[in-house]
């Protein structure tokens, strides 16, 4: 595990995320991921620290209202927020995270666009404590 960090284009919203060096992060297809190519990376809460740029976020949110997306208000940029397959933790856009502490990317792609066959309970898996 290492601590990358990462943010919006302007600079207002930084934060920075402890995950592994080589990263697994999910292309979704759903309305909302295929328009802005956004680029999951999965982490509880606990692994997610904003460092500036709260005021600067604005919530967007459709549909179940379970995922709030969060957006620079100044540059448009999302590059972390409440996913409805976690809302006890966080996304980061791993396209938006600083270069040098990343080893490695793979993509899984995510049918995100048939959510309740991909998951039937109405969430993803639970995270490993
Ligand atoms: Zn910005």
């Amino acid at each position: 595990m290492t601590t990358h960090i990462g943010g919006c284009h302007c600079g207002r919203v930084r934060f920075e995320v402890i995950a592994p060096e080589i990263l697994t992060v999910s292309d979704c297809n759903c309305s909302i991921c295929s328009k802005s190519g956004y680029l999951h990376l999965i982490v509880p809460k606990s692994r997610f620290k904003l460092l500036s740029g709260s005021e600067a976020l604005t919530t967007y949110q459709f549909n179940t209202g379970t995922a709030k997306h969060l957006f620079c208000s100044t540059c448009g940029i999302k590059s972390f927020y409440v996913p409805r397959s976690h809302p006890d933790g966080f996304s980061v856009n791993a396209r938006c995270l600083d270069g040098g502490t990343i080893r490695e990317v793979i993509i899984a792609q995510f049918n995100g666009k048939e959510w309740e066959k991909q998951y039937p309970t109405g969430r993803g898996p639970e995270f490993e404590q």
